[in-house]
């Protein structure tokens, strides 16, 4: 499988680029004749030939791999490279949309090469969970920011939202999951120090509902691969 840009399509061939040439025909040892999946990240996979610089679209292919159910992951950026493994996990899971946060006690500002980099990742695992779709990954914002967003958003759709935090004695997720038809789920989970409280009085404020994961602490890179397995289990047909 390749991942080509819509420019690349022209009248049923596909003009390959270097890299995509090198790949098909040194990596995976393809020749002239030869099949393979080339997909766009949007939804359309095709059954292509490959044929020396470029290749020939030969039928559309249809893809169900996807959640019958858009998930956005709210994470406030764990330390280091951590959130590498984040995006990558949660992207197999089925994740839709990544929005990382700078919450009061994160520790990171993130450079722009990293936004990047975790989109290059989110692509590599989308290709190789056979996904339909590349998940978004949005630039990183304050919190208070990202809530303001998502609130007015998601008042025009069906939809679902959730924090996690591991103090209190909150429902678990488990149980406040409806599968009764909506069409997004947004979940939030908190630094390494864990969200503060004005922060989760903010997210109750915008229609954020608290919820655990269980009763022992994990970690906050394990957060957000927890509440996405829960949700995909759920939605899963
Ligand atoms: N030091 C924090 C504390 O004592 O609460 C721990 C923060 S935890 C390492 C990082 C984040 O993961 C939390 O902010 C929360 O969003 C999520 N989390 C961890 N364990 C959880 C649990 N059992 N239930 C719900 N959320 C949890």
């Amino acid at each position: 499988r390749i991942a080509i840009a819509p420019s690349q399509l022209q009248q049923g061939q596909i003009l390959l680029t270097k890299e995509q040439q090198h790949y098909l025909v040194r990596v995976l040892r393809l020749r002239d004749g030869d099949r393979f999946i080339a997909m766009d990240g949007k939804g359309k996979w095709w059954l292509s030939q490959l044929a020396t610089e470029q290749a020939q679209v030969l039928q559309p292919l249809t893809v169900e791999t996807e959640l019958h159910v858009s998930i956005t992951l709210m994470v406030a950026l764990p330390k280091g490279n951590a959130f590498d493994e984040v995006v990558r996990t949660c992207t197999e899971l089925g994740v839709a949309c990544i929005a990382p946060v700078l919450s009061d006690r994160t520790l990171l500002n993130p450079s722009p090469q990293k936004l990047e980099r975790w989109r290059r990742i989110a692509a590599e695992a989308a290709e190789q969970s056979e996904r339909a779709f590349v998940p978004t990954i949005l630039e990183p914002v304050a919190f208070n920011t990202a809530l303001s967003t998502v609130n007015s958003h998601q008042s025009s759709v069906n939809s679902q939202q959730y924090i996690c935090e591991g103090r209190g004695n909150f429902p678990h997720l488990r149980y406040c999951l409806q599968n009764k038809g909506q069409e997004s789920i947004v979940i939030a989970t908190g630094p390494e120090g864990g969200w503060t409280e004005t922060e989760i009085e903010n997210a109750i404020a915008a229609g954020f509902q608290p919820v655990s994961l269980g009763r022992r602490i994990l970690r906050a890179v394990t957060a957000p691969v927890v509440a996405l397995t829960l949700i995909s289990a759920n939605f899963e047909v």
